[in-house]
């Protein structure tokens, strides 16, 4: 079974990387899907943000890291995959996740989306979560991986 995790992923987290982990114990292949063209206005560039997923995700042997735009069911057929993950954080993320499996679900009746609940030790970490606390100079090491520290650090240096 081949399955796409999508998201903006600006940055990884750990939040994501727990996802990404179990969702991939239960999936032959997962491809983590990297939206180029997302509403809002990214921190990193579409290929900083999969290098950093790469670099995350080595250690698992069936996960892959693609950039898509365009509609995510478009790219589902293209990659094979029959289902599509999310992670669930809070009743917050329901309402619109929700919404979004159901159009997705109109779009393409054959893709299925399946929602994995976060492990409690990361429901309160979110990418802008992680943006705004390291732009005020927090650590942010407990909440993504060293290589997005790194990164981030760097990044907000430079702006
Ligand atoms: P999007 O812009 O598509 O919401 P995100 O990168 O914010 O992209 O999130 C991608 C997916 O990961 C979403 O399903 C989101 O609910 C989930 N997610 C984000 N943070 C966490 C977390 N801390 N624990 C579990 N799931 C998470």
């Amino acid at each position: 079974m081949i399955a796409i995790y999508p998201g903006s992923f600006d940055p990884i987290t750990n939040g994501h990387l727990d996802i990404i982990k179990r969702a991939s114990k239960v999936v032959d292949n997962l491809v983590v899907a990297v939206l180029c063209n997302g509403s809002k206005r990214p921190l990193f560039s579409t290929e900083e943000r999969v290098e950093m997923i790469k670099a995350a995700c080595h250690p698992f042997e069936n996960v892959d890291v693609q950039a898509f735009s365009g509609l995510l069911v478009d790219f589902a057929k293209q990659t094979s995959a029959k289902v599509i993950i999310r992670g669930l954080r809070a009743t917050a993320d329901f309402e619109n996740e929700f919404k979004m499996a159901i159009t997705n679900k109109a779009l393409s009746d054959n893709i299925e989306t399946l929602f994995l609940p976060t492990s409690l030790q990361y429901s309160y970490i979110s990418s802008s979560m992680v943006k705004e606390v390291a732009s005020l100079g927090g650590d942010v090491s407990f909440m993504v991986p060293n290589v997005v520290e790194k990164k981030i650090l760097q990044k907000i240096a430079s702006i």
